[in-house]
């Protein structure tokens, strides 16, 4: 409206302008709010995310009607490491990420329980990512109602939990393992004697023990230095490592002694792999060029026996090796 035209319409009918006016400041006034909200809203939406993104948990929703799938942007980057608006999932798609766990079928779970009969549920399982790549995830998931008892949508929180798995791992693989040769310490080593005296009494299968201690290991370390006494435990926890089979126990004992736990193994087995570690031994190539050699005690597991006196025994035979002239092996006969 020009300036004339106002003065006209003005001058003709004052009150309507003013109303107008009113009218026009109002919506003014509503714009505003309504701007106000879509920020607030814009921001509450980027505080989700940024707390998805903290906690490491992504979100989806399964539309009961529809059956689209919506996920958040964290659950979108740890699937696939992208945004959502790059991504395009199914239901389907979603599912088949999905690894079974301790014999759950997560899968049919989710389908059968959450979905359908609308349970509450928590899962703990594996997922699959776009490139293969497995992670550990917490999963909770819960369907929604409306009034008249029909589900609207099923949602779900997936919490990615894999560096606090592999963590927890790593402290439990440490706790049982010595620092300087990898074997099993002997905090682990009481806990395998004990379980293979219980299997012992139960099943009446038999385990043998060899024990080993490196001859004149002190000579080495005032000859050579610490450090070359190291070297020659890592070397031969190696060689140990390398003879026995995947279900034998390794562990270092004390200072330069090992014990070997030869699961569901006779007496006479276990000798010939305590011959052969004997041999090994003093090929191992050790830089200063020392040959290293070792004594070693065997023995098998007898009736009511404890562990104490089991081990006894078998130090006793590794001790009789030692007083014969070292580098030999000594059998220890089984109490009858
Ligand atoms: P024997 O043939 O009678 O077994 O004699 P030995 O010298 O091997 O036995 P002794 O018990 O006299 O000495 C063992 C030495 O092993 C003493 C100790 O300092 C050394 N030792 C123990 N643990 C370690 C270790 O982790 N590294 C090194 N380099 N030496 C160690
Ligand atoms: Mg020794
Ligand atoms: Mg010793």
């Amino acid at each position: 409206m020009s300036q004339k035209d106002k003065t006209l319409y003005c001058h003709k009918q004052p009150d309507k302008l003013d109303k107008l006016e009113e009218e026009i400041l109002l919506l003014e006034i509503e714009n505003h709010e309504l701007q106000q909200r879509v920020k607030r809203y814009d921001f509450d939406q980027y505080k989700l995310q940024e707390i998805q993104r903290l906690a490491k948990i992504g979100t989806w929703e399964l539309n009961h009607l529809s059956y689209n799938l919506a996920i958040s942007d964290e659950l979108s980057q740890l699937l696939f490491d992208k945004p959502t608006n790059m991504v395009e999932i199914s239901w389907q798609d979603f599912l088949d990420t999905i690894i079974a766990a301790n014999d759950i079928n997560i899968k049919q779970e989710l389908i059968e329980n959450v979905i359908q009969n609308g349970k509450s549920l928590d899962f703990e399982h594996n997922l699959k990512r776009y490139n293969n790549e497995i992670i550990y995830v917490r999963h909770h998931c819960k369907t929604f109602y409306n009034s008249i008892g029909q589900p609207l949508i099923t949602v779900g929180m997936v919490h990615d939990f894999t560096f606090e798995h592999k963590q927890s791992l790593e402290l439990k693989r440490r706790s049982i393992t010595d620092e300087l040769t990898q074997l099993y310490n002997r905090r682990h080593i009481n806990k395998v004697l004990k379980e293979q005296r219980d299997i012992f009494i139960r099943y009446k299968t038999v385990s043998s023990y060899i024990m080993l201690d490196v001859d004149h290991f002190k000579r080495i370390n005032d000859s050579f230095g610490h450090q070359v006494g190291d070297e020659v435990l890592q070397k031969f926890a190696k060689l140990i490592q390398n003879m026995i089979r995947s279900i034998d126990y390794a562990s270092r004992w004390g200072g330069e002694e090992f014990l070997i736990i030869c699961p569901n193994t006779t007496l006479a087995n276990t000798v010939l792999l305590a011959e052969k570690l004997r041999k090994g031994l003093m090929k191992l190539k050790i830089s200063t060029g020392t040959v290293v050699t070792a004594s070693f005690g065997v023995g098998e597991i007898s009736d009511g026996e404890c562990t104490n006196t089991l081990l006894k025994r078998i130090d006793d035979a590794l001790y009789e090796a030692k007083d014969n002239g070292r580098n030999r092996l000594v059998k220890s006969r089984t109490p009858r």
